[in-house]
């Protein structure tokens, strides 16, 4: 089954509020095996909606549409409907039991713009709708559903979940769609392409695959859609399980996880604690840990150590170390490592120096020259990276390489 998705509304072209109930609806709709073909933004415009709406029933078999549901003048979905479906709107009991009631409990009186949220196309069925006044909507002929829910993302959302989806699944003819993520890191796209071409050439033809680059980590995704959900999930398993031989070294995991959910997974399993000293990333490395729930078990202290004076008076980094080799060099980021990793007994201190830009760089270090040092009970290494040339880049590089480094450190290799 293949479904487009319409959002309704100028805000959203405007760009004044951002999309998110079509994200949700496709995540929605993938997980009980529906395609979504096609996603459109229209106004409020009724000559917009009409076009989205025969558009969609002119090639899908579902539609679902947000907004424009509610009892103001810029609301008009109902009577689009209600004019392609040559139906008419109609007063429904229910619904206006339901919106006086509401109204009733938040003082607020029921007035002739209610009166037009409690009228529906007389050729739909009304969703219930627990969290607000306007009713979703479910009009089914023929081959073709559509679905109007409200915009409010929450009104949207429990629809979805106790209207919507409940009915889509029984639809008979259903099929699976099955996404799943292998998570690589430390190898660029285009070499990972390289290493992987034979392995790429050789997938069935069903399956498909796609690069998703983040820094210094590739998602590779292979998808099947509109088949048995347990037979693809064995032969995507059995897909990635061949890539164990080819890049043995690169990959972190599956699906949602992140060099960082390894790294933290490893820490807490482990027992073993980490505290970090920032420069150039600001605070990023301690905070993409303590975004995750448990890291209280392992992480110990976040110093965001900018300046110089900072660097010497909280961390104690020898000023004579910065004077000589400056504050971006091996020998700063080794020592910001060794003193955090001092001053809180941690198993691993981390730092970070460099020059994110856009201004501060010179010949012998331009901007994106970032170190990066990681100490343990063994001793103490620093490496150097060229993290880009944009201030965002730079920091979100910097961020991936030194939990890199420290995913190394942690399962004993290259220190
Ligand atoms: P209501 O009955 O509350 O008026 P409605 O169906 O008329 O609901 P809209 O007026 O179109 O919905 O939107 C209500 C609010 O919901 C918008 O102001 C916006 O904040 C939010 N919203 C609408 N569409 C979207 C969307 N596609 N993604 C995220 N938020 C949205």
């Amino acid at each position: 089954m293949k479904a487009m998705i319409v959002t309704i509304g100028d805000e959203l072209l405007i760009g004044h509020i951002t999309d998110t109930n079509a994200t949700y609806i496709s995540q929605k709709l993938n997980s009980v095996g529906i395609i979504v073909a096609e996603r459109m933004t229209v106004s409020d415009d009724p000559q917009q909606i009409k076009y989205a709406l025969l558009h969609g029933l002119a090639n899908y078999e579902l539609i679902i549409t947000t907004g424009g549901l509610g009892p103001t003048s810029d609301d008009r979905t109902k009577d689009v409907l209600a004019h392609v479906f040559d139906s008419e709107l109609v007063r429904d009991p229910e619904v206006e039991r339901h919106v006086r009631d509401l109204l009733a409990r938040r003082n607020i009186p029921f007035n002739s713009y209610n009166y037009t949220q409690v009228l529906v196309p007389k050729c739909s069925e009304t969703l219930f709708n627990a969290h607000g006044t306007a009713p979703g909507l479910w009009t089914q002929e023929d081959e073709s559903i559509v679905v109007n829910l409200p915009g409010v993302p929450f009104e949207m959302r429990w629809l979805m979940e106790e209207e919507v989806l409940p009915r889509l699944r029984k639809i008979p003819s259903r099929m699976d769609i099955v996404h799943r993520t292998l998570v690589t890191f430390g190898i660029a796209e285009s070499l990972l392409a390289e290493r992987i071409a034979g392995w790429e050439k050789a997938l069935p033809s069903y399956l498909k695959l796609a690069y998703l680059p983040a820094p210094n980590m590739v998602r590779l995704r292979l998808s099947a859609y509109e088949v048995d959900g347990d037979m693809a999930n064995a032969d995507i398993e059995a897909q990635f399980r061949k890539l164990y031989d080819i890049i043995p070294d690169n990959i972190v995991g599956y699906d949602t996880d992140t060099l960082q959910s390894v790294v933290h997974r490893l820490l807490r399993d482990n027992s073993m604690s980490l505290a970090v000293a920032e420069s150039c990333t600001g605070g990023r490395l301690a905070s993409a840990f303590t975004a995750m729930p448990g890291a209280s078990d392992y992480f110990l202290l976040g110093a965001t150590t900018y300046s110089n004076a900072s660097k010497i008076g909280v961390l104690g980094v020898n000023p004579e170390t910065i004077e000589h080799f400056g504050a971006v060099s091996e020998q700063t980021a080794m020592e910001m490592a060794e003193c955090v990793r001092r001053i809180t007994g941690a198993d691993f201190g981390v730092a970070t120096t460099g020059i994110a830009g856009p201004t501060g760089g010179s010949d012998e270090k331009p901007v994106g020259t970032v170190w990066i040092a990681v100490a343990t009970a063994h001793g103490c290494k620093a490496v150097m990276r060229n993290c880009g040339t944009h201030r965002e880049q730079i920091m979100d590089r910097a961020v991936a390489y030194a939990i890199e480094m420290l995913r190394d450190a942690v399962l004993g290799r290259n220190m």
